[in-house]
């Protein structure tokens, strides 16, 4: 990897044998860091001389200069307008990453978290003066509970990670007041990698269930695996192949037959809000992600929020706090000596929940209401579907359609072509479009995952459909010699070209140091 004076790894020499520092792309510049700009001596504003003081720091007064680079004014201000414009997010172009990702935050939404009673609200205000957000949090609850059919829920999980440890925290919870002990949870080899995480992280061991040709539970296999050990298991549905598990009421049944919780993973719950409610299919209990099915900011625009709604069984287990509605009045329920409490398993973390988010998704939900969202599970399905039929002759998908809120492909389409799903990624940069999920689900070589969500439009996806048209054929057509495969060089407008993402992961250069800096840097840098 070529590193530049700093240690910070650059591109290699373009082919056209330019040097790489100062050369633009487009209208991409190359942003240095601010520290790097600075020159020591130039000023972007004055200030009054510091009045004679006598310092009262002692030992802890600063031993040398803080090192601040030395900029004028419209230096900072380009700097930091380039660096909002390195945001490649969904408020500017399509987003086709799968796995539910949201590719819209309606604009309502923000207007009413920004509204001063709630921007302003402390999470440690007497709940007297806070009786409009506990009522907005008793509303989501409700609605959340409508929507799936279930009798409890908690708001208070950070993310959906954090819904799953909350779901089989309960669902531990509830084997040991029966007074079992069971320590295996079955988990499909296609689950999202954060199901076994969370079942190991809790100390139960992980069994994978193997997949069917047909990209779905191989029942024969769970009904092998299940025993007077089996705490629960954890499905996704729709599944991360972005299909519709068909057997689930069985899956259900069987698993309960042997005494076990059914943890359903319901990142994927858009593809069905309003048209199927996870407590007939026998769900013991799901997280749902606001930031995924309610429209929430989602990743950098975060945070994350991962509500659990809970059966019958494993709601008197739910987490700390929670709000419960006396008369008129919400009482926070917060201490396991509240009557209230129930079995609770204790809290999750400091506060509520993240009320930002339950405002926003309350929003979204009351403004699409019960015909809306049920368009909104048509809308994303149809969009997916439209996807893969126009692709799938050029493409290879792994499993016959229809399939739900996202589109597979794998890479036999690419075999000896020399282009891998890597390439074509890199590719998609270079004709404006983020790529899509690749390499998962693992079971699915080569994977290409594409979510377009219910809210993008025709033009949209026959825009992206055309690109990705244009490079499978591209990829089949031949790529010449192996040293001028274009696919390999991409992306070429980028400023930074292929990156050494394993070092980059592995051994993260974290901190600037100045190879040869003036002094008052050098001092301020130790
Ligand atoms: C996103 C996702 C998760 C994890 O949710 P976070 O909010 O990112 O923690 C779990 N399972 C599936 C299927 C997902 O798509």
């Amino acid at each position: 990897m070529t590193m530049n004076t700093h240690g910070r790894p650059t591109q290699p020499a373009a082919p056209t044998g330019h040097a790489n520092t100062g050369e633009h792309r487009g209208m991409i510049l190359e942003e240095p860091l601010i520290f790097e700009r600075g020159t020591p001596g130039r000023i972007g504003v004055d200030l009054p001389p510091v009045p004679a003081h006598k310092s009262r720091l002692g030992s802890a007064s600063r031993q040398g200069q803080i090192g601040l680079p030395d900029l004028a004014e419209p230096q900072v201000v380009r700097h930091f307008t380039r660096l909002s414009q390195k945001n490649y997010g969904i408020d500017s172009v399509f987003y086709p990453l799968g796995s539910c990702t949201m590719k819209h935050n309606p604009r309502l939404n923000e207007k009413m978290a920004r509204l001063p009673g709630f921007a302003d609200l402390h999470p440690l205000q007497p709940t007297a003066t806070t009786q409009g957000a506990l009522g907005l949090m008793h509303e989501l609850a409700h609605w959340l509970m409508t929507l799936t059919g279930m009798a409890g829920v908690t708001l208070a999980p950070a993310a959906g990670a954090h819904g799953e440890f909350c779901g089989m925290a309960a669902i531990k919870a509830a084997i040991r007041a029966r007074g079992e002990k069971r320590t295996r949870v079955l988990v499909p080899e296609s689950a999202h990698g954060t199901n076994p995480a969370t079942a190991a992280a809790l100390g139960f061991t992980v069994d994978a269930i193997p997949a069917t040709a047909e990209g779905r539970v191989d029942l024969d296999a769970l009904k092998a695996k299940l025993g007077p050990d089996v705490a629960g298991i954890m499905l996704t549905n729709p599944n991360t192949c972005g299909l519709f598990e068909r057997d689930i009421i069985a899956i259900a049944d069987l698993i309960h037959g042997a005494g076990g919780y059914f943890y359903c993973d319901g990142a994927n719950f858009n593809a069905i809000v309003g048209r199927v409610r996870p407590a007939d299919l026998g769900v013991d209990c799901m997280h749902i992600n606001l930031h995924k099915t309610f429209s929430t900011p989602h990743g950098g625009g975060g945070p994350g929020s991962g509500p659990v709604v809970f059966s019958k069984a494993l709601a008197p287990f739910a987490p700390l706090p929670f709000v419960q509605k006396e008369g008129e009045a919400c009482r926070l329920i917060e201490s396991k000596a509240d009557k209230a409490a129930g079995q609770s398993f204790g809290r999750m973390k400091a506060f509520h929940g993240q009320m930002g988010m339950f405002i926003r998704a309350l929003s979204y939900i009351l403004s699409h209401g019960a015909d809306g969202l049920r368009q909104v599970a048509n809308d994303a399905v149809l969009n997916a579907n439209y996807i893969l039929a126009r692709l799938q002759d050029v493409m290879s998908a792994p499993f016959a359609g229809p399939c739900m809120h996202e589109a597979l492909f794998d890479d036999r389409f690419l075999k000896d072509t020399g282009v891998t799903t890597l390439d074509i990624a890199k590719m998609l940069i270079d004709r404006g479009y983020h790529p899509m999920t690749m390499y998962f689900p693992l079971v699915v070589p080569g994977a290409f995952l594409i979510e377009p969500t219910e809210t993008e439009s025709r033009e949209t996806l026959d825009g992206f459909i055309k690109t990705m048209r244009d490079l499978a054929q591209q990829a089949k057509a031949g790529t010449g010699n192996a040293n001028a495969n274009p696919f390999k060089q991409a992306p070429e407008h980028t400023p930074r070209r292929r990156l050494d993402e394993t070092t980059a992961a592995r051994q993260p250069i974290l901190k600037w140091k100045p190879e040869a800096a003036p002094d008052y840097i050098a001092s301020a840098a130790e």
